[in-house]
């Protein structure tokens, strides 16, 4: 079961307790400071043949230094019964000191804290890249108090207050625009270069910035729950969520520890019972443990996938979870919603018709728009604005509606006028209309044929008098393919996607004309809501592997359906955030190539950490049993490795796509 209800409410405000923060950091790198200062103090005296007392003080701090943490931390393990690699390295730097090879364990010891260090650093810093979003953002707001601009502390702003952005200013909290009109940069939000223009009525998000133009904004989230802070909150939770080979890992290290632990006493017991002397054998089978040690392995995971979350949160896409980077590695077919995913979805009505022998003769354009208006003020389709706008434009007065009703994928009703009033597709007059005569509705599906074909969406419009209904008219709609919607498609395939599908409850005539503009494979169109999830199902049945994208909005069960959900457009939406695994916070369809390429590029880095890491440890304890190889090597070996996999992993903070 995957868990889907998460929710903003109640995401962390803190940062999980792992993360360690900038002075425990400073701290550690302070203790590896001393680790090696005593190393070298102890190396030099006893290479000059200076005072032993110094030679030992010298070796006293670099292992109460460089053993600190891993003590702290191998004893904690202990507690719960369990043993670690810190038990590990803590046990090997002693068994060295035991037989004389004090130096030895000292490098050890501090390499194993430098690395653990690095390590630290690495993770804080993956973790940390996303918060630098929220401290771009400004902490005081210019507020319009009675007419004058007051500064103001963010966290004093209410929401319906109105401030006040001039050109280059960023903003400061999530909002509306009242007056002004500009073009707004959201790159830090969403990802997106191009500036978007913004005039009355437009949303806009603290953390962008005003590029050009004076804009009034009025305030409709408090600093705390801006979209951007529900981007690091989401960021955090899902760099706490493991990934699935960090599963894997974590349930591995116990059982691999304690095989270590059993190889090493192996190595002393057996050759000293064929008569081998002691110090060489315990001296190889200190080598032997330090270089079976995976702590190379264990790094190699969170390094990358935390890399690829804070990435991924840089570019406006938000990964709910380390498992969804691993799941978009591996996707093979990918499902678009039409409406507002791979068209703009700000759909525009073209033409209305009055059909000729209509029952009221005097019917004019207007008068049928009017009419179709006062049902579709009562719905929030896409069809359904466009229409109110439309009637709007062209300053139509519009009745009220009463007992409105509407028919998911098919149409509405209401009554205007005191007369039942019908908008609808083929499959609202054939199905729910079924029964009753219905007067005109041969030309009506007619003329809807010929619009569809030439790419509109079209319904019928229809009054009910004394049980019969007859057709009215009929109106048309566009909206228009997103620019870059065929080159994502290519991109898409570049990378390996092997089926592209389009899911729309638009009709089939419609939806085939802008899958063969894009490059879309295969079409399903007409689908009720519950029909696209089943849609989701046989694809996921047949490829394994699904994306879907849609708008989140009434796309949510689909989306929970598919082997991984993408929502677009989550700045605004806290719907997507709930039902997807990823949301792009903007509207780029590039994006989509980006999350895929991400998750590709994230499991070539994971295979080759592991090859690194397991690699590593084959080549040295194989060499250790052949022919035997000096501890210091051992050691940097061991730790180079560590090294080597955490700057691989962090690496992914820079992939751009
Ligand atoms: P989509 O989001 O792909 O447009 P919907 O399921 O929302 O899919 O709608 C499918 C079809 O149902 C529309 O193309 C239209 O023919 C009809 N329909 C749905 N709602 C309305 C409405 N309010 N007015 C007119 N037709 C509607
Ligand atoms: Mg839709």
């Amino acid at each position: 079961m995957r868990d889907r209800d998460v929710s903003i409410q109640d995401a962390p405000d803190a940062a999980p307790d792992e993360m360690t923060t900038r002075s425990e950091l400073r701290r550690e790198a302070v203790f590896v400071g001393l680790t090696l200062v005593g190393m070298v103090t102890g190396l030099a005296t006893g290479w000059l043949d200076g005072p032993p007392v110094l030679m030992w003080a010298g070796y006293g701090v670099a292992y109460v230094f460089g053993g600190w943490y891993g003590l702290k931390g191998a004893i904690q393990t202990l507690r719960h019964r369990a043993v670690d690699i810190d038990l590990l390295m803590i046990v090997a730097a002693l068994g060295a000191l035991s037989i004389g090879a004090p130096f030895e364990g000292a490098m050890l010891l501090f390499l194993f804290s430098l690395s653990n260090t690095l390590q630290h650093y690495a993770i804080g810093r993956s973790r940390r890249a996303i918060k630098s979003l929220v401290e771009m953002r400004p902490d005081e707001a210019k507020v319009l108090r009675d007419g004058e601009e007051v500064t103001v502390p963010i966290d004093e702003v209410a929401v319906g207050d109105v401030f006040v952005v001039r050109p280059g200013d960023k903003l400061p909290l999530d909002g509306v625009v009242r007056s002004g009109e500009g073009t707004v940069d959201q790159a830090s939000l969403t990802g997106e270069s191009v500036p978007v223009p913004k005039a009355a009525g437009d949303e806009v998000f603290g953390g962008t910035i005003n590029e050009s133009g004076s804009l009034e904004i009025e305030v409709t989230r408090q600093a705390h729950e801006s979209a951007i802070n529900h981007l690091i909150h989401m960021v955090e939770r899902a760099q706490s969520e493991k990934a699935p080979t960090q599963r894997l890992i974590d349930r591995l290290e116990q059982p691999y520890v304690l095989g270590v632990f059993g190889l090493t006493i192996a190595a002393i017991a057996i050759p000293i019972a064929l008569g081998n002397e002691f110090t060489g054998t315990f001296y190889r089978a200190m080598t032997l443990m330090v270089a079976a040690s995976p702590c190379a392995v264990i790094i190699s995971t969170p390094a990358a996938v935390l890399s690829a979350i804070a990435s991924g949160g840089r570019q406006g896409v938000l990964f709910k979870g380390g498992e969804h980077v691993e799941t978009a590695a591996r996707i093979d077919a990918v499902a678009f919603d039409k409406t507002g995913t791979l068209t703009q979805g700000d759909t525009q009505l073209t033409d209305v018709f009055v059909r000729d022998g209509t029952v009221d003769d005097t019917l004019s354009e207007e008068g049928l728009l009017s009419i179709a208006a006062a049902v579709q003020a009562r719905s929030e389709h896409h069809l359904a604005r466009a229409t109110v706008r439309a009637a709007a434009d062209r300053a139509l007065d519009v009745a009220d509606a009463e007992r409105f009703q509407s028919v998911a994928g098919k149409g509405v009703k209401a009554d205007v006028e005191g007369q039942t009033t019908h908008i609808g597709n083929r499959s609202y007059f054939a199905t729910v209309l079924g029964d009753a005569a219905i007067d005109g509705l041969e030309p009506g599906l007619d003329r809807l044929e010929t619009l569809e074909a030439e790419g509109k969406t079209s319904v019928l419009v229809a009054r009910e008098r004394h049980g019969e209904v007859s057709v009215l008219g009929w109106l048309a709609f566009t909206d228009t393919v997103r620019p870059d919607a065929a080159e994502m498609i290519d991109e898409l395939r570049s990378l390996g996607v092997e089926h592209i599908v389009m899911l729309t409850g638009d009709n089939e005539r419609v939806a085939q004309r802008i899958a063969d503009e894009v490059g879309i494979d295969e079409v399903q169109a007409e689908l009720l809501p519950e029909e696209k999830v089943a849609t989701i199902e046989a694809l996921v049945e047949r490829h394994e592997n699904v994306a879907m994208v849609g708008d989140g909005v009434n796309d949510a069960p689909a989306l929970a359906t598919a082997t991984l959900g993408i929502a677009m457009g989550g700045a605004g939406t806290d719907v997507a955030l709930d039902t997807a695994d990823v949301v792009l916070m903007g509207d780029d369809l590039s994006k989509i190539p980006y999350v895929l390429g991400l998750g590709r590029k994230t499991r070539r880095t994971l295979t080759i950490n592991l090859a690194i890491a397991f690699g590593a440890i084959a080549l040295m304890v194989s060499t250790i049993l052949l022919r035997g190889i000096p501890l210091p090597l051992a050691v940097i070996g061991h730790e180079g490795s560590t090294v080597l996999v955490s700057l691989n992993g962090l690496r992914l903070l820079g992939y751009r796509g």
